[in-house]
């Protein structure tokens, strides 16, 4: 105690001093003279930290497109944590799953993703493998756009899509991808002739959804295998990817199930839907307590469940997602997970950052550029052929106000520019 209160006192006696001192020098130094008697030591003390000119060497936030990815590195990206009615906040699930061996994989795309996709920074050529784990809106919702939005922002690989069969044909991925494609017809013609559509070839592997631990994507010494899933209907499946040694599970949605419990004990990182709680169905979402209860706890897997799955299979970071993650929700969501799980979590909210190695998992929040604009083509680009263009009825055509002038100026500042010789069309 006397100790304490002895070096309490020298401290004031160093601050008081260091004041006088700096006080002394300020009045000193008003009247043109200096300060210059003071011991090196107390001016090694009263000397400011030199203003930081360099970089930091450690970063609690994520800058897209700042970081290289270790060879034995894994970088788990959420861009989609929420639910399927939209929210600026939070776009429907997804994950971003980055390999130091240069492989990217999506898991789920649902409704708002893309944009999250974008604010990564990363070429869409490397964004050309999207696995499904069902097809609800809030998991496939941003397909279109991925695919679509891709090839204008410069992907020039078709887009690979694995996703699961169905009770029956039509219940399948196969059948909805090609109905998405009818749906663009209009879209897929009009681009014709006016971009390079090598990005617009859909490769779609549709697989069994009763297939436990089967083997559906093995490059690059990376094995991507699926289990099912227990959700609404016959047809969703969760993922396990093993890389490296490393192993990442996704739930996308599930009730507790025999499969995931056995196939996913002791991973890396196991992402497992986390949903709101009925309390909070029934009070933000407006639901009858029987909805909220039926939604909350048979076709999702509530956070007092969600604790359960976990403390069976123990990862190395549980993840919860499937909520919305606010500041009055995450308190009920957390008390409930907590009175059932005890070991390492996060509960996702998006651009949440995991970097994951043998030794390390990190998690940290990414900050993103709204200006985003796409990354060039990883190969080059093919440049459009008119000949292919659909083009207009004569009626349409005739509608047409050239302002020639005006356009004749415009082709010829960018031919000069860009020493091209692009005639304006008349
Ligand atoms: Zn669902
Ligand atoms: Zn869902």
């Amino acid at each position: 105690m006397k100790h304490k209160a002895t070096t309490l006192g020298s401290g004031f006696f160093i601050i008081f001093t260091i004041l006088a001192v700096y006080l002394f020098g300020l009045h000193q130094g008003q009247m043109g003279q200096g300060l210059l008697t003071v011991p090196d030591a107390m001016a090694a003390q009263t000397k400011a930290p030199a203003s930081p000119v360099k970089s930091l060497t450690q970063r609690a936030v994520y800058y897209p497109g700042s970081e290289d990815l270790a060879p034995d590195e894994m970088r788990v990206i959420a861009c989609g944590t929420g639910m399927p009615n939209a929210r600026p906040k939070q776009a429907a699930a997804c994950w971003l799953v980055e390999l130091g061996n240069g492989d990217k994989f999506i898991f789920d795309i649902g409704s708002g993703s893309a944009e999250r996709l974008s604010a990564l920074k990363i070429p869409y050529d490397y964004l050309d493998k999207v696995f499904i784990g069902h097809l609800h809106s809030d998991h496939f919702g941003a397909l279109s756009d991925l695919w679509i939005g891709g090839v204008i922002g410069n992907r020039i690989k078709p887009l690979r899509v694995w996703g699961p069969s169905g009770d029956k044909p039509e219940l399948g991925t196969k059948y909805a991808l090609e109905h998405m494609e009818k749906m663009f017809t209009w879209d897929s013609a009009s681009r014709l002739g006016n971009v390079d559509i090598r990005g617009q070839v859909l490769e779609v592997h549709e697989f069994d959804y009763k297939a436990v631990n089967q083997v559906i994507y093995n490059e690059n010494d990376v094995t991507i295998r699926t289990i099912p899933a227990i959700h609404a209907l016959d047809g969703p499946v969760s993922f396990i990817l093993e890389w490296n040694g490393l192993k990442f599970a996704f739930s996308s949605d599930t009730f507790p199930n025999k499969w995931w419990l056995e196939h996913t004990k002791g991973v890396d990182i196991a992402i497992h839907e986390c949903f709101i709680t009925p309390g909070d169905l029934i009070k933000k979402q407006k639901w009858t307590p029987g909805a909220a209860l039926n939604v909350g706890t048979q076709i999702h897997t509530s956070p007092a469940q969600f604790g359960k799955v976990m403390s069976q299979i123990k990862p190395r970071l549980a993840v919860g997602y499937h909520f919305f993650n606010d500041y009055d929700t995450q308190p009920n969501v957390l008390e409930q997970v907590r009175k059932t799980y005890d070991g390492p979590l996060a509960l996702a909210t998006d651009y949440m950052v995991f970097n994951i190695t043998k030794k390390d998992i990190t998690v940290r929040m990414a900050a993103i550029d709204e200006d985003i604009w796409p990354q060039p083509a990883v190969s080059k680009k093919l440049p459009p052929d008119p000949s292919k263009r659909i083009g207009f009825s004569d009626f349409i055509y005739g509608g047409r106000v050239n302002y020639k002038e005006v356009v004749d100026e415009i082709y010829s500042d960018i031919n000069k520019q860009y020493g091209t010789n692009i005639p304006a069309p008349q």
